[in-house]
């Protein structure tokens, strides 16, 4: 399978498909699921063309969970979680739908919603919402 330049996190990237945007520096880029699983479900992407895992630089890599963290920090400051669950799914086989490499952060603990994947496409507005205490939280 090679890279498909034309998948949603790719258009995100380039802007040509909108993204309620956290965090972004040089080398990654961090917003809002838009099915989240818990509120707050957050998604981090290096800016390099990597599928999966296997693609990944052990730099993109570094990048992308120094964002994690980060962002992680924020998201559990901002839901008053107890803890942060972090995953990613590399291959169709464990789950990945989309084949831009991405590492998923999610609330979780006592009160909080938890599910990997969820299940509809979030209001704009409470995205939005959540987005803005995340940045919030993130200063
Ligand atoms: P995965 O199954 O690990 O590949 O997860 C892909 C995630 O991307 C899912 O949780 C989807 O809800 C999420 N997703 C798909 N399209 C978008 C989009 N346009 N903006 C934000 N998140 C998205």
């Amino acid at each position: 399978m090679s890279y498909d330049p034309d998948n949603i996190f790719a258009k995100i990237l380039r802007g040509e498909a909108p993204a309620h945007r956290v965090f972004e520096d040089e080398q990654t880029l961090a917003f809002m699921d838009v099915m989240p699983a818990a509120p707050g479900h957050t998604l981090v992407i290096p800016k390099i063309e990597a599928i999966d895992l296997f693609d990944m630089t052990d730099e993109a890599l570094a990048a992308t969970w120094s964002t994690v963290r980060r962002v992680g920090a924020a998201v559990k400051k901002a839901f008053g979680a107890e803890g942060i669950r972090t995953f990613q799914l590399s291959g169709a086989a464990a789950g990945q739908t989309v084949f831009h490499y991405h590492a998923h952060v999610l609330p979780w603990g006592e009160g909080v919603q938890n599910a990997s994947h969820g299940g509809q496409m979030a209001d704009p507005d409470v995205l939005s919402h959540h987005a803005k205490q995340i940045i919030a939280a993130l200063t």
